[in-house]
């Protein structure tokens, strides 16, 4: 079981269901889900000025370059309403820029705090959008290479090699012990977000024949964190 993400009293918010929200078109575009954890071509536009209206803010996605995305989360000693806030603001940010996962430090923070959503096809039967705080994972078996994407890393893709299984532990927004157990792409994000937390990097999976091939745009993007871009 799987408890979705909780109450927002101060947001006036009763659940964070999404379909609630706003009319979500779920279009797939098969191939780009199959292929992009972080681009999420879903189509949830507009989804996040949803969100806005509830008084969630739309944060810049901090880019490849930047120290604090090498930083190591600090576990969340309590989820109270600042927890709860940051979760609303990473999901409008993730939501603006169409991902389908976001750490806390891609908007410059350093709460252990990720969120993911993937369309439902993909989703194993748990409930999107999924917050997790203070996320671990307990078990992982089997293997999938697949493309992968970053917010943080804005056009480049790579094939990465993951668990196939993840189970995974968490705290919700209310601060209640979860489990979830994924597979495909659902495992793929849960993998890649808890990654973030560790300061572990879409870069730090790529090959030397990657690197090769990315080294322009990596270089482009440290180059414009440099300029303040
Ligand atoms: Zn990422």
């Amino acid at each position: 079981m799987v408890k979705q993400i909780g109450n927002f009293p101060h947001r006036g918010l009763t659940a964070f269901d999404p379909t609630g929200l706003a009319p979500v078109v779920k279009e797939v575009e098969r191939d780009d889900i199959a292929l992009n954890v972080s681009l999420h071509r879903h189509k949830a536009g507009g989804r996040h000025l949803a969100y806005q209206e509830r008084g969630m803010a739309v944060n810049a996605i901090v880019k490849y370059g930047s120290a604090v995305l090498r930083e190591k989360a600090t576990p969340v000693a309590e989820v109270d309403e600042a927890i709860r806030t940051l979760v609303g603001d990473m999901l409008a940010s993730m939501y603006a820029k169409n991902g389908v996962g976001l750490a806390a430090e891609q908007i410059g923070r350093t709460e252990a705090v990720c969120v993911i959503d993937v369309p439902a096809e993909q989703a194993c039967g748990v409930k999107m959008p999924l917050a997790l705080i203070n996320p671990r994972i307990e078990e992982a078996e089997g293997e999938q290479v697949g493309q992968e994407g970053c917010l943080s890393f804005p056009d480049v893709y790579i094939n990465v090699r993951r668990a196939e299984r993840v189970k995974a532990t968490y705290l919700d927004p209310d601060g209640n012990a979860q489990a979830v157990e994924a597979t495909g792409l659902l495992s793929r994000a849960i993998q890649h977000e808890i990654d973030h937390l560790n300061g572990v990097l879409l870069v730090d999976h790529m090959s030397p024949v990657q690197k090769v091939a990315n080294a322009g745009k990596l270089k482009r993007m440290k180059r414009g964190v440099q300029r303040g871009d």
